[in-house]
């Protein structure tokens, strides 16, 4: 079978018209397919066409499509009263519920309907493609085909090949995702897939940040939304997500990674996903949605600055070269000597330290001392980390320093790598573990990460961008003071960082 087949000659099924089938139905008629959709439920199926059919006539009020395009597509979708209707289609896609069991008996009895050479995908986000597999008659045939919601607006489709995948069967689902318009990439099957894996170290590191009393939501949602470009923060995105989505979605990548480290669950999430603080749907989650928009906390206001005397660490020159001007340039009062005078405040800029770790082994007094994060947030959010034992007075002097101007400032509590530090290098890492399990290729990691998560930048790009030395450094020093494997540096990291390559550099 070509996927450069006619209209007629290409006939797509799609079991499942919900949140998902709906939207691959309209992508593959769109693109030139002839498509059969079947639901259980017929009125889904019905509701799906109209559906369909409203989001076609908007794309030509929008000028994105021509009407008689639009038109073509339409005439191009036919509902099927029984699965047994899906007998002439050369590759049938399956959205039904995310539920083994059920999608088992559909790929068994699709088996019996369908051609010997058809080939039968799965869109299932958390199931093991190999195990949906396992108790088909052919499990050469059987791959997986993941798109992302909403379907025609997120261009990435993870095209998954399971353990028993044969040879040519991705390759045609990647030309097919291609026909539908789609940017399609091949991924090995692991937990989550590639997309799912990297946005855990966005959501799930956010959620350990909490835990571990570094800061608040709110203030972590404006770290990483503001400082370092996120489209939304976090706890926003799990409001949106919903936590009964999430959360069961974490576990079950950790599980199947048989507990990496890096993948742990939040007791806080699962806590709060069983108060049924879920998010956006159910009007209160992290935020609370009074009239339909996101109510935090206020920011606290910087206070004014006081004048103090300002004294800056060497310990990492660069990071206190570019602080200097930053201090000089919102009117801070800089001190030049050796050591601190005795009432000067001590700003410390540490990678992947604590500000307590950072004093103690700088000699300085932790009383006054207040690191800054010099790698992430400079001039559009600064981030001021206090130790355990630094004033009130202190904090609020560096507050006033940096939050007094146009630029705001975010205090926070102490904890290795801050909080963006702490993130980002989480990100970075799994994108590493990723290329280094050989699950997707350098290049289609970070196409797929920006494409679906829209992250600034691909995971191994951004450490390439930082630095694969310093993300390293962010990392081992993270592990060093947790003892917490969660940080331990992937391999494929370590390497690049050692030999000073990119992270995207490739390897058999
Ligand atoms: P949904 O509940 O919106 O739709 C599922 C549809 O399948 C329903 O219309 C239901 O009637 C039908 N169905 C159930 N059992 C059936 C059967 N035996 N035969 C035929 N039809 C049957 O679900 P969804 O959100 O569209 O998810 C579908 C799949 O896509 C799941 O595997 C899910 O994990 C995956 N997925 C979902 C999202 C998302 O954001 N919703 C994203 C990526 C992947």
């Amino acid at each position: 079978m070509s996927i450069d087949a006619t209209r007629d000659e290409l006939i797509v099924g799609v079991i499942g018209a919900g949140t998902m089938g709906r939207g691959i139905a309209q992508v593959a008629a769109v693109g030139g397919c002839y498509v059969k959709l079947f639901d259980a439920d017929t009125a889904a199926a019905v509701d799906a066409v109209s559906f369909i059919g409203k989001m076609l006539d908007r794309a030509v009020e929008r000028g994105r499509m021509e009407a008689a395009d639009a038109e073509t597509a339409r005439g191009s979708i036919e509902i099927v009263n029984s699965a047994a209707g899906l007998a002439p289609c050369a590759i049938v896609i399956e959205a039904v519920v995310e539920d083994l069991e059920i999608k088992r008996q559909v790929f068994a009895e699709l088996e019996t309907i369908v051609s010997e050479d058809a080939i039968l995908a799965s869109n299932t986000s958390s199931l093991s493609v190999t195990l949906i597999a396992a108790s088909c008659r052919k499990p050469e045939r059987i791959a997986g085909m993941h798109f992302f919601n909403p379907v025609p607006l997120m261009r990435l489709v993870e095209v998954i090949e399971g353990a028993r995948t044969g040879p040519g069967v991705a390759e045609t689902l990647l030309d097919l995702g291609k026909r539908m318009g789609r940017v399609a990439v091949k991924v090995g099957d692991a937990p989550g897939f590639l997309v799912n894996q990297i946005g855990r170290g966005f959501t799930i590191e956010s959620a350990h940040i909490v835990e571990d009393g570094v800061a608040g939501w709110y203030d972590i949602d404006r770290i990483l939304r503001d400082g370092i470009g996120f489209r939304m923060g976090p706890f926003e995105l799990m409001d949106l997500t919903a936590l009964d989505t999430t959360h069961p979605a974490t576990e079950m990548i950790y599980r199947q990674f048989y507990g990496e480290p890096r993948f742990r669950p939040s007791l806080m999430m699962s806590l709060r996903r069983e108060a049924g603080l879920l998010g956006r749907k159910v009007g209160r989650g992290f935020y609370e949605y009074p009239d339909g928009d996101p109510v935090g906390q206020a920011e606290p206001e910087a206070p004014a600055y006081d004048g103090r005397p300002v004294w800056i660490s060497s310990a990492e020159p660069e990071a206190a070269a570019s602080l200097r001007d930053a201090v000089i340039e919102v009117g801070g009062k800089l001190e030049r000597g050796e050591r601190p005078s005795s009432d000067a405040l001590i700003l410390v800029t540490p990678i992947g330290e604590d500000a307590t770790t950072a004093a103690v082994d700088q000699g300085v007094d932790g009383t006054r001392t207040i690191a800054v994060d010099t790698l992430f947030g400079a001039g559009r959010r600064w981030t001021l980390m206090r130790t355990p034992v630094t004033t009130p007075g202190s904090a609020a002097a560096a507050h006033g320093l940096f939050g007094g101007g146009d630029v705001p400032a975010t205090v926070i509590n102490d904890g290795p790598g801050f909080v963006a530090q702490r993130v980002v290098a989480m990100i970075v890492n799994i994108g590493c573990a990723v290329a280094q399990a050989r699950t997707s290729t350098p290049e289609d990691i970070d196409q797929a990460v920006t494409l679906a998560l829209a992250y600034p930048y691909g995971p191994l790009a951004w450490g390439d961008a930082v630095g694969p030395a310093t993300i390293l450094r962010v990392l081992q020093n993270i592990y060093r003071i947790t003892g917490d494997p969660r940080y331990r540096p992937a391999p494929w990291l370590r390497r690049r960082a050692q030999l000073g390559v990119s992270l995207l550099t490739p390897e058999d």
